[in-house]
């Protein structure tokens, strides 16, 4: 019998996407998979994880509040389960919880996953390398594999029934306490869940030109605007837009990347994208390399034609 323990965030009493994706790729690959959820509105969140895949649901009383503590209840899930795996989304919240968990289970951490498989009675990852350049495939040789999966990778966990649900009091010896998390704004979408995320690069001139971009993006709905690294660098547009190794990592529906040279930093954070398609007026930008769709061109004329082309399939549809 192989288990996994999973951990779920939620916000207000939602579990956030990323979980019920980890919940999908952890049901695929094991007997049972356990769950754990704490914080404010995590007993309604907990009720639901069943139809996700989860077999039992370790609702934590009073976590959520400081990492390193819940890192020791999430380690001690792992060990009162006899798990193989602690899978956790490569979120923010995630990616400060895992590497704690692993540390505590004496593991090593495999972040940003892509992957998800059994090999015999082992399970391997797969991870990107060197800023995407390789793909490895990793398994651990030690007695529980820790991992982060990226989001929007993995189908969501679902055609589940119920779940055992128990109660689990948090652990109140910490060193760090997270006192606040700054809300961000209501009507923005973040690149890092957006199902379409419309990009703009050096190529748009100046932060106004943008523009184009914010209207191709409203256009589509759905979607969020990302940026390469110069632009942020060049205050054009906030950090918290930046796709890249050293800004977010995406992996949507579509990218459409306007005006961006594909420079292997901003690869390394959308190559993954299920369809990308790229505009530029020069032929050989390496972006062309990864898109699946190449329009060789002025963005200037073609994301507005874009942009009525999207506007007119929205309002037949
Ligand atoms: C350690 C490190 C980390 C980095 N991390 C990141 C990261 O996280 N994300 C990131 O993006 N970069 C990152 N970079 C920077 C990266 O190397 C590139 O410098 C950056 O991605 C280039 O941004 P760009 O494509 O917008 O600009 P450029 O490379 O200047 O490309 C502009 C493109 O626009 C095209 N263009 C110009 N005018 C038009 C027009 N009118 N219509 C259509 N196309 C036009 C040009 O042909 C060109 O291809 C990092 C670099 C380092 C060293």
């Amino acid at each position: 019998m192989s288990t996994i323990v999973v951990h779920v965030e939620q916000v207000g009493g939602a579990p956030r996407r990323a979980s019920l994706e980890t919940l999908g790729a952890a049901r695929a690959v094991c007997d049972t998979v356990v769950a754990t959820i704490c914080g404010d509105g995590a007993a309604n969140a907990a009720s639901g994880l069943g139809a996700h895949g989860a077999n039992k649901v370790v609702v934590i009383e009073g976590a959520g509040t400081s990492p390193d503590a819940l890192a020791k209840d999430l380690a001690a899930v792992v060990k009162e389960h006899g798990a193989t795996a602690f899978l956790v989304g490569a979120t923010s919240g995630g990616r400060d919880v895992a590497p704690r968990v692993a540390a505590l289970l004496d593991s090593t951490l495999f972040s940003d996953c892509i992957a998800l498989d059994k090999s015999g009675d082992a399970l391997v990852v797969r991870r990107p390398w060197l800023a995407g350049k390789l793909l490895a495939d990793m398994r651990t040789e030690g007695p529980v594999l820790c991992a982060t999966l990226r989001r929007n990778t993995f189908q969501p966990g679902a055609g589940g029934g119920d779940a055992e649900i128990v109660h689990a009091d948090a652990n109140t010896d910490f060193l760090a306490v997270l006192k606040d998390v700054a809300a961000k704004a209501a009507d923005k979408l973040d690149v890092s869940e957006a199902a379409v995320v419309v990009s703009g690069g050096r190529g748009l001139g100046e932060a106004e030109n943008f523009k184009i971009v914010e209207d191709l993006a409203a256009a589509f709905g759905d979607a969020a605007v990302g940026a390469s690294r110069a632009v942020v660098d060049m205050g054009w547009r906030p950090h918290g837009e930046q796709v890249g190794q050293t800004g977010k990592t995406v992996a949507p529906q579509l990218y459409i990347a306007i005006g961006i040279s594909g420079a292997i930093q901003h690869l390394a954070g959308m190559k993954t994208s299920k369809v990308i398609v790229a505009i530029n007026k020069d032929a050989d930008a390496p972006i062309f390399k990864v898109a699946d769709y190449g329009i060789v061109g002025d963005a200037f004329e073609i994301v507005p034609a874009l942009t009525e082309a999207v506007k007119a399939v929205k309002a037949e549809a």
